[in-house]
């Protein structure tokens, strides 16, 4: 099954809620995923506030 991703921080998911930021609004039509083994060290995490480290989509629709 495909993960849920989402809305707010794109976090990918199969529970019920956001582990990251604890949102319940996801989307499942995302592209593309990025991983952020250390949030501290990752640019890509500064950039898009990633605090958590997971999987994460590029581009949700
Ligand atoms: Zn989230």
């Amino acid at each position: 099954m495909k993960k849920k991703a989402c809305k707010s921080c794109k976090f990918l998911y199969a529970g019920e809620e956001c582990p990251n930021c604890k949102s319940s609004q996801f989307v499942l039509n995302w592209k593309g995923r990025f991983y952020v083994l250390d949030p501290v060290k990752s640019d890509i995490a500064k950039k898009v506030g990633i605090k958590q480290a997971g999987e994460y989509a590029i581009k949700v629709v």
